[in-house]
């Protein structure tokens, strides 16, 4: 339990002077810590290469814009804390936590340590942010198709070493440009931020929703089986056909047809979707506004 903080400290570029004056710590950490982009890779550096000069049993890392929480080691009673940031730019907080208090001697060479760190975690946030946005789509603000493809692969290593399930689910909105074409695609837009609301907020937090393409979403579920992604499957087509939406005084009805895969053994991504997308095409011929298995 930490029950003491010693010191906090906001860590600015001001601090750089302080830094101007490097010697070989200064120079073999900088170094170490160009070798990644990684958040947590460049935490554990930093805290290795300190080890020595500032002894600790634990640190802990937040970093609240990436929702990155990590810790390595143990929790002690005493901890100094550092809010890190550079000009306007939040980097996080750094806990170091130990047994018995830090002195302001360490504390004074901690924090011009830590002027090593921070521009290395301005470049990972640069990098970060710049990922975020290749993988964002702007209108729904849910992840794109590439986001999609990337978190497919991860997700099918992780499911067979773990031998657990995993579905996917596709989802067409259906007679869409009739929306376009009759209340313009300023509502159409409209409507595909609702429904990838609904989508997001209908899902599991441990599950994650892509739009796909113009209209059409895709449902990654995580660790679920064939009668489970059916189950979610049908509730998802029921929350939208649910929802209203009013434009212009108009009420529009929104409907969508849903196609539905489970990850067969030695099957590869690219089979999995199209074998949800079939699935999808299927509902539509069958009449729209249902959910077909593949
Ligand atoms: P179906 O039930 O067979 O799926 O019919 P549909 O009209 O939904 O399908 P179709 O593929 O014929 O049309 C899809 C429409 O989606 C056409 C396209 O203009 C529209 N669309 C795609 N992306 C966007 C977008 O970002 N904004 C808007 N407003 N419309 C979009
Ligand atoms: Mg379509
Ligand atoms: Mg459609």
């Amino acid at each position: 339990m930490i029950d003491k903080t010693t010191e906090l400290i906001v860590v600015s570029n001001k601090n750089l002077q302080s830094a101007a004056n490097v010697d070989f710590y200064h120079h073999d950490i900088s170094s170490a810590l160009q070798t990644t982009l990684e958040f947590e890779e460049l935490i554990a550096i930093f805290c290795t290469k300190i080890q020595q000069m500032i002894p600790h049993k634990g640190i802990e890392y937040h970093n609240p814009e990436f929702d990155l929480n990590f810790k390595r080691g143990v929790s002690a009673a005493y901890s100094c804390r550092y809010a890190l940031k550079v000009e306007d730019q939040q980097l996080g907080e750094l806990i170091l936590m130990r047994e018995h208090s830090f002195s302001g001697k360490e504390l004074q060479i901690l924090a011009r340590l830590l002027c090593c760190l921070i521009y290395p975690l301005r470049n990972a946030t640069l990098f970060h942010q710049a990922l975020k946005m290749a993988y964002t789509d702007t209108l729904t603000k849910t992840s794109n198709r590439a986001a999609f493809y990337d978190c497919l692969q991860r997700e099918i290593k992780r499911v067979k070493r773990s031998v657990q399930p995993l579905s996917l689910v596709f989802v067409d909105l259906d007679d869409f440009k009739a929306i376009n074409d009759t209340y313009g695609h300023e509502c159409g837009d409209m409507v595909l931020a609702a429904v990838a609301n609904w989508l997001t907020v209908s899902v599991r937090g441990s599950d994650a929703v892509f739009r796909y393409g113009g209209e059409e979403f895709v449902v990654i579920l995580c660790d679920t089986d064939a009668d489970g992604a059916r189950v979610i499957a049908e509730r998802i087509r029921k929350d939208i056909a649910a929802h209203t939406m009013a434009y212009d005084r108009h009420l529009l009805s929104i409907t969508a047809s849903v196609g539905v895969s489970t990850l067969m053994a030695q099957e590869h991504a690219d089979s999995l979707v199209k074998r949800a997308d079939a699935a999808m095409y299927r509902a539509k011929k069958l009449g729209r506004n249902q959910v077909c298995v593949g």
